[in-house]
Formats: C-alpha cells, sequence, structure tokens
C-alpha cells in the first residue's frame, strides 16, 4: 500500500509531499486532457506540491496547471502552487504574477520563486532593481505566500546566498550525479531552516541510463529510477524532490518508488555518498576545488556540461545545450583559458580541464 511521506517546508508550517510534480516535460503539453490525468494520478498518490514557471512551453505549462489545479479543486484534492519569474522590477513583476494567478486559476501563489539565480552578481543587480521589496509587497498583499529563490549556483555560492536569511525555501538541482556540486547548501538550509525542493532528480536522464556507474546507489530489486529517487528522500534536509513527468507512465514509475521505501539512516547515506566518487572517474562531479580560475572561467560549469559529452549519445549537442540552456555561457568563453595549470592541479578527479575547455571552444566554430 502506498503511503506518501510528507514533510515540512522550512518553517512555514506547511506540510509537503516528498515526491513533487514538475511541469516542464509534459510529453504533450496541449493534450490538456492528458496532462490534467497525470496531475490527478499524482494527487491522488499523495502529491501536494506543483511546480510550473512561466517559461515551461511559453507559459503553456501554467495554463496547464491552472486546468488542473481546478479539477484537484474538484475532486477535493490538497495542493500547493509554485511558480516562478524571472523578472526583476516591481512593475514587471506585477505584470508576470497578473498573467500567472489567470492562468493558474489561483487567488494567491504558495510558493514564489526568484528564478535561476546564476551568479552572486547576477543577484546583487537584482536585488538593486528592488525585487526583494516587490516580492514582500505581494506577500503582504496576500498574493505570495512564501518568498523563495531557484538557484545555478554551486559550492559555497548557494551557500552564501542563502544565509541571507531573506528566502523561505530554494529549488535547486541535486541528484546521485552532481550531489558533490551543491552539498555545501544544507549547511544554509540547516541553519535558516529553509524547505529545500530539488529538481533534476535523475540528472537528466543520466542516473537511468548508466546502472553501472550509479550502481553505488542502488539496492537489490531496486529500478534506477527508484533508486535514484530513493537516493534522495534519504536525504532528512529535502521537502520535496520534484520529477519533470513526461507522461502518466512516469507518474506511476515514481509513485511505485515511494512504495515499500524503506529510508536509509543517517550513516548509511553517508557512507553511500563518500563511495560515489569512486565511481566517477573522468566525470566532474562539481566539487568546486577547481573554481578560482585567474581568467574567471567558471570551470565547473563548463566541465559539468562536458559530463553531457561523456554520458549521452550525440554528446556534442548535449555539451552545448547544456552550456546555453541550463548555465547560460558560451563555447567561446572557454577560449580564454592561459593555460597556467592552477585548475588541473587543484581538480579531485584529476581531469584534463585545459584539454576539454579547448574541445568546448572549437565548438563555437
Ligand atoms: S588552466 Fe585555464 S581554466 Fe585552468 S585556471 Fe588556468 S586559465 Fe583557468
Ligand atoms: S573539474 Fe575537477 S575540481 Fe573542478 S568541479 Fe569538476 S571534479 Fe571538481
Amino acid at each position: 500500500m502506498l503511503q506518501m511521506i510528507y514533510r515540512d517546508y522550512g518553517r512555514t508550517g506547511k506540510k509537503v509531499s516528498l515526491l513533487g510534480f514538475g511541469g516542464m516535460r509534459f510529453a504533450h503539453v496541449d493534450d490538456h486532457d492528458e496532462c490534467v490525468r497525470m496531475m490527478v494520478k499524482a494527487a491522488r498518490g499523495g502529491v501536494n506540491y506543483f511546480d510550473t514557471a512561466p517559461g515551461y512551453f511559453e507559459t503553456r505549462s501554467e495554463i496547464v496547471c491552472g486546468k488542473g489545479f481546478e479539477e484537484l479543486r474538484r475532486q477535493k484534492l490538497p495542493y500547493y502552487v509554485a511558480t516562478k519569474t524571472f523578472k526583476t522590477t516591481e512593475a514587471d513583476i506585477r505584470r508576470e504574477i497578473e498573467g500567472q494567478l489567470e492562468r493558474l486559476k489561483a487567488p494567491a501563489i504558495d510558493f514564489y520563486h526568484i528564478w535561476c539565480i546564476t551568479s552572486l552578481e547576477n543577484w546583487a543587480a537584482r536585488k538593486r532593481d528592488g525585487i526583494l521589496s516587490a516580492f514582500q509587497k505581494l506577500k503582504d498583499e496576500g498574493l505570495v505566500r512564501h518568498i523563495c529563490v531557484s538557484s545555478h549556483l554551486i559550492g559555497g555560492e548557494i551557500e552564501t546566498l542563502l544565509m541571507e536569511g531573506v528566502f523561505e525555501g530554494v529549488l535547486f538541482g541535486y541528484s546521485a550525479y552532481n550531489y558533490r556540486t551543491r552539498e555545501k547548501a544544507f549547511n544554509a538550509i540547516r541553519a535558516k531552516r529553509l524547505g529545500a525542493v530539488v529538481m533534476n532528480p535523475l540528472g537528466g536522464g543520466i542516473v537511468p541510463q548508466n546502472p553501472e556507474l550509479f550502481k553505488f546507489i542502488t539496492r537489490e530489486g531496486e529500478s534506477a529510477v527508484s533508486a535514484g529517487l530513493r537516493f534522495l528522500w534519504d536525504h532528512a534536509d529535502i521537502s520535496v524532490t520534484l520529477v519533470g513527468f513526461r507522461g502518466e507512465a512516469d507518474v506511476d514509475e515514481a509513485l511505485a518508488a515511494m512504495d515499500g521505501y524503506v529510508p536509509r539512516t543517517g550513516a548509511e547515506l553517508a557512507a553511500v555518498k563518500e563511495k560515489g566518487g569512486e565511481g566517477f572517474e573522468g566525470i566532474c562531479t562539481g566539487c568546486a576545488y577547481c573554481d578560482d580560475c585567474p581568467q574567471e572561467i567558471p570551470i565547473p560549469r563548463y566541465m559539468d556540461s562536458y559530463n553531457q559529452k561523456l554520458l549521452k549519445e550525440n554528446g556534442d549537442d548535449e555539451l552545448r545545450q547544456r552550456l546555453g540552456m541550463h548555465w547560460s555561457i558560451t563555447p567561446q568563453g572557454a577560449a580564454k583559458c592561459i593555460e597556467c595549470g592552477a585548475c588541473e592541479a587543484a581538480c579531485t578527479q584529476h581531469i584534463a580541464i585545459i584539454e576539454r575547455l579547448k574541445y568546448i571552444a572549437r565548438l563555437s566554430a
């Protein structure tokens, strides 16, 4: 019998489902009946956290989520709405949220995210635009219930961002493939008692597509998807694990992972994490020890993108996509390397960073 697990979302008093619904991967976003069926199926399985964004399918994810929420209300199934904005000024954010409330058919957004902080400079610029006072006003007016942030920062930067103490929760990528990249975030999550929602839990398919590499997280009888999700659920600081569902089968598969799930103890999880490094030969684990380049090249981001080439077919396409879509950096940026060698000396995985940067730079030709 499936039993959903609920955890505290930080200090908000809200109990959220450990498995969350990500609205970024619908296979047929314009098939509203199918998408609504997926949402109902998830909610019947106990999922109460639904995440979308205006940029997912050019607002069509928000539109179909709005239809789903109508149906959830009709069926008296509880849910929380999470979405995001890239806008930074009060006037732009107000315009955006008006459209979102209409699309989502909601009186308020439960978890509203300042979307996709890619650097601390980027965060400073948004603050200069008045984003925090704009969010606070929306909260005071009851249009936003909790102020959250989504971030692609790594290493100590994500910890620095969260330690400012202005957020109630955070959304960030975290999986068996890159957990070392953002481990420090949990120091701040614990210190500030934040809600922690992790996205991309299967590393964009890398975890299920490479069972040998990820056998360190897999227990007997577990599918790759179950192993990947359960590894994250074992982490007591994680409130929600967002899965970007493509269709109903994905919902079934993720719910099935909850069935019969027995959490590891903290000590067991620590031992598994320790073992993980051994299997990642040649793969950048995102530890960021190399991240002190005199040319200010964001090396961990380039090396994370290069991982795509190693792990996936058509790797160059995946590499390019990761650079642009995920990290907002260009192949040309890799050409700034002056081959001082400092990063390679620091690299925990002994990666030939300079060679990889040269390869990436050539992709711009
Ligand atoms: S070798 Fe290149 S990438 Fe590495 S630290 Fe030196 S300049 Fe930066
Ligand atoms: S290139 Fe090496 S040091 Fe840098 S983040 Fe990756 S694994 Fe860590």
